[in-house]
């Protein structure tokens, strides 16, 4: 009976744990996203269409959501 209150507790304990550090974690990179976003280096500009967009993943080339011809900074 004890072992099994205690067996709880401990997995409890470390959902709970988790639970915390997925949280903050997630709010960490939701706002290392928003920064990231907002940066100048990321704004691209295509050459084909004139479109602006913003492209996070890729910094030499990256490819236009509008017409999709590659652009290069
Ligand atoms: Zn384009």
């Amino acid at each position: 009976m004890i072992k099994i209150d205690f067996s709880l507790a401990i997995t409890l304990y470390l959902f709970i744990f988790i639970n915390i550090i997925l949280v903050f974690w997630l709010f960490c990179r939701k706002e290392k996203d928003k920064k990231l976003s907002l940066d100048p280096r990321y704004i691209w500009f295509c050459s084909v269409c004139t479109y602006t967009y913003i492209n996070t993943k890729e910094d030499v080339i990256s490819t236009c959501p509008r017409c999709g011809s590659y652009n290069k900074k």
